[in-house]
């Protein structure tokens, strides 16, 4: 990559729109809603995404925390199974640059942001991970698996509970995503809302798009195309604009046309 990182992060065209046209992405904001299975909500969307072929993924486990690697593998290798796929985590490989240029597809699970990131540098995998699905290969990702299909994971919920060694990401699109994003402003609670953190962030960087992306959906990216999928609808921040509430009929493509042309800080 030719940017500049640390003290600031160029976002440069030609990392954003190599291969853009044939970039294949499902971006859920969670993996569960209340009351339902592991995954169950977006099952549907990810058999659409990756077609009736006995698929085998390449899962990486890194976000969590509080759960092995082993668990979380085991966990979503339940359900892959079940809809005919199949997944190897990562963290069980001999050679897992290897096993990323060999994948079918990528999937990378929710969790800790800051965790993630900082597992991904260390293993070198940011940019083998880039490359292949740059190439063409579908990637699917939930919660800190959309965070870091962004430039950078400045627009993630989670506390930096360990040093990521950048921000920078997989910046699979140009914009940002806030995942789990929640409108409810609890009475007495004296915190900041979702919304006023991302009027933050565009004030710091008003050449960058935010997408609150809510509970139960998901950006489906097909090379140039960009589609909401869900009931709920999504809202867009950038500074200088109102802020527009954006649903499935709407046409998102336009976000992956836009590349910010102000550093990030
Ligand atoms: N912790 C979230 C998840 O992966 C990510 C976020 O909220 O930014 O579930």
């Amino acid at each position: 990559m030719n940017c500049l990182y640390n003290f600031f992060f160029v976002p440069c065209t030609d990392i954003f729109n190599k291969n853009s046209d044939i970039m294949r992405l499902l971006l859920l904001s969670n993996s569960t809603n209340e009351g339902e299975e592991y995954l169950s909500w977006p099952q549907k969307e990810i058999q659409s995404f990756l077609g009736n072929y006995p698929i085998s993924a390449v899962f990486i486990p890194y976000a969590a925390v509080t759960l092995s690697f082993d668990e979380y593998e085991a966990k979503v290798e339940a359900c892959f199974s079940k809809m005919g796929y199949h997944i190897k985590s990562i963290h069980n490989t001999w050679d897992p640059v290897l096993e990323i240029e060999t994948a079918d597809a990528i999937v990378i699970g929710g969790g800790n942001t800051w965790q993630l990131v900082r597992l991904l540098h260390d293993q070198g995998l940011m940019d083998p991970i880039r490359e292949k699905i740059q190439s063409g290969a579908p990637y699917i990702g939930w919660s800190a698996g959309v965070n870091v299909a962004c430039p950078t994971l400045r627009t993630t919920n989670d506390m930096p509970i360990v040093d990521p060694l950048g921000f920078e990401t997989l910046g699979l699109i140009p914009f940002q995503i806030n995942p789990h994003y929640l409108d409810v402003h609890p009475e007495g609670f004296g915190g900041e809302t979702r919304e006023m953190r991302i009027q933050e962030f565009i004030e710091t960087n008003p050449d960058v798009y935010v997408l609150g992306l809510r509970e139960a959906t998901l950006l489906r990216r097909e090379g140039n195309s960009l589609q909401l999928i869900g009931s709920r609808t999504a809202r867009l921040f950038k500074k200088e604009e109102t802020i527009k509430e954006l649903s499935s009929n709407d046409d998102l493509s336009f976000l992956l046309d836009y590349t910010p042309e102000i550093p990030y800080y």
